[in-house]
């Protein structure tokens, strides 16, 4: 089998071979990936700097051109990305070529702002003086991500750095090593100066940690969990370095007595199910009002009922399976943990066999939850959602932000008062009306706040607030 290198300073370079294993058929090896050592992550990281004097001053249009071909790329390639994406990851073949679209779209939204760029020009209060504030590249940025957005994460970190003139050292997560290479690849015939993109697969605690421990990295963005979170910006905070974290959920999708019950339910299973759960956004908290929680619940069921998890690549697959063992491992304790705290499993939870040895798992319905269980409060990121009965809007309102995390939060209502309330009051950086609390668009802000997310917002004009730094000029006249 081929081995799929790292990318260092313009070189595709060998390493160890780790095997990428499909989690639909644990037998189906999807491709070999070289694992880069710490001593790697740090050439990477010196050919990155050594790289950014002369891209940070590159004309626009070699920046454009780049980003305009990796997304005609991808796009022209996205039945087989969108493969590669499901057989490695677990997502559907419509969710995998969907979040290809998606990246495709991405590096065309950049390639359009690398000819965007603008500074301002203001008089001085001291006369015979002129100000200019301008927009200057960073640095070296360090890009971390996490496996459950195998390419559309990867691309709106990549583009804007590259964009706005940074140099790159990507260190992808291990379980998803296909669609990382597979855009570096793209970026690097694109005709990429060598040095500007380095690509280092490997592990978090050695490749990462590596970074985060490197004076040469200006500037980290990281998507993951927590716990990581807090260490990169713990090394960050040490070397005064500017970080951006994109960490967990607990999103809340509030479902009040007057929604229309059919898109309640719509949104409760695109948003706490599709993808397996496995989605930042994901709607793992229903709070629902009395009135209508128990036909929501019935046709919820009901839905759940004709699901179909199953191979992530056949036709007809709703859910496919869950990333790797430990994730599922993950989710089959808080199962019993929920159980163990009196919620009701009114649906799934158990593990699946079909045809190819792989990770599936029924998706889990709770209800008679509570906001202080712990299957409510903790992220579990996997197919299990936990229904809590408020009275009315206000008690609903309150449990949707009792929680550390504020990522998305969603209402279905047809009332004007409470979804413009709600919109005004939610504790989180995405509010969602009468739509799932996931999927989102990428041409906007995205993240979170509270224990979600720290730094500014990804995607759309506002990246430009990550991957630049303002300069403030005065002249004399
Ligand atoms: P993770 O924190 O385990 O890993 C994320 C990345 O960090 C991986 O590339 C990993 O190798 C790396 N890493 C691990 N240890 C490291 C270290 N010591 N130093 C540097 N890097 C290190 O997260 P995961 O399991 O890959 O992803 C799931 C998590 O990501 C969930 O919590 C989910 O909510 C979160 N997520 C958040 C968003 C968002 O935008 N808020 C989007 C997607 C996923």
């Amino acid at each position: 089998m081929t081995l799929h290198a790292n990318l260092i300073d313009g070189e595709w370079l060998p390493g160890e071979a780790v095997p990428n294993i499909n989690p639909s058929n644990t037998n189906d090896v999807v491709g070999d990936y070289a694992r880069a050592s710490a001593d790697d992550a740090g050439r990477a990281i010196a050919a990155a700097k050594a790289a950014f004097p002369a891209w940070s001053r590159s004309g626009l249009l070699e920046r454009q051109s780049v980003l305009r071909k990796a997304s005609d790329e991808i796009l022209a390639r996205k039945e087989e990305f969108g493969r590669l994406l499901s057989r490695e990851e677990g997502k559907t073949l419509p969710e995998g070529i969907g979040e290809t679209v998606r990246a495709a779209q991405i590096f065309d939204f950049f390639a359009g702002e690398a000819l965007r760029l603008t500074g301002e020009t203001v008089p001085s209060v001291r006369p015979g003086i002129g100000v200019e504030m301008t927009r200057e590249a960073v640095g070296v940025v360090g890009i971390i991500t996490p496996w459950n957005f195998p390419i559309a994460i990867p691309a709106w970190k990549i583009a804007p750095a590259l964009c706005y003139g940074n140099t790159v050292v990507f260190k992808p997560a291990e379980l998803v090593s296909g669609c990382s290479w597979a855009i570096v690849d793209i970026l690097h015939r694109a005709g990429l100066p060598q040095g500007v993109l380095n690509l280092v697969m490997g592990k978090g605690s050695v490749v990462g940690q590596a970074m985060l421990d490197s004076p040469d990295v200006d500037a980290i963005t990281f998507t993951g969990s927590i716990d990581t979170g807090k260490r990169v910006a713990a090394a960050s905070v040490e070397h005064m370095r500017k970080f951006q974290t994109e960490m967990g959920g607990k999103n809340p999708l509030v479902v009040l007595d007057d929604a229309e019950l059919d898109t309640a339910v719509e949104c409760a299973v695109n948003g706490a199910f599709f993808s397996t759960g496995q989605r930042c956004t994901a709607s793992s908290r229903l709070v629902v009002t009395a009135g209508i929680h128990d036909r929501f619940v019935e046709a919820l069921t009901g839905r759940l009922k004709n699901l179909v998890v199953d191979d992530a690549l056949k036709q007809g697959t709703h859910i496919g399976p869950v990333v790797d063992q430990s994730q599922l491992d993950q989710d089959m304790e808080y199962i019993e943990i929920g159980r163990g705290e009196g919620a009701r499993l009114v649906f799934g939870g158990e593990r699946l066999n079909r045809e190819t040895p792989g990770f599936y798992l029924q998706p889990a319905l709770f209800t008679e939850c509570t906001s202080a269980m712990r299957i409510a409060r903790e992220e579990i990121f996997g197919p299990v959602a936990s229904v809590i009965r408020v009275k009315d809007y206000d008690e609903a309102l309150a449990v949707a932000n009792d929680t550390r995390f504020g990522l998305s939060s969603g209402i279905c209502t047809q009332s004007l008062k409470h979804a413009t309330h709600f919109k005004r009051n939610a504790e989180a950086g995405m509010v969602m009306v009468n739509l799932p609390t996931a999927g989102v668009d990428f041409h906007v802000p995205f993240g979170g706040r509270k224990g979600s997310s720290y730094g500014p917002r990804e995607q759309g004009r506002y990246a430009a607030e990550f991957y630049t730094t303002v300069k403030t000029a005065y002249t004399g006249m």
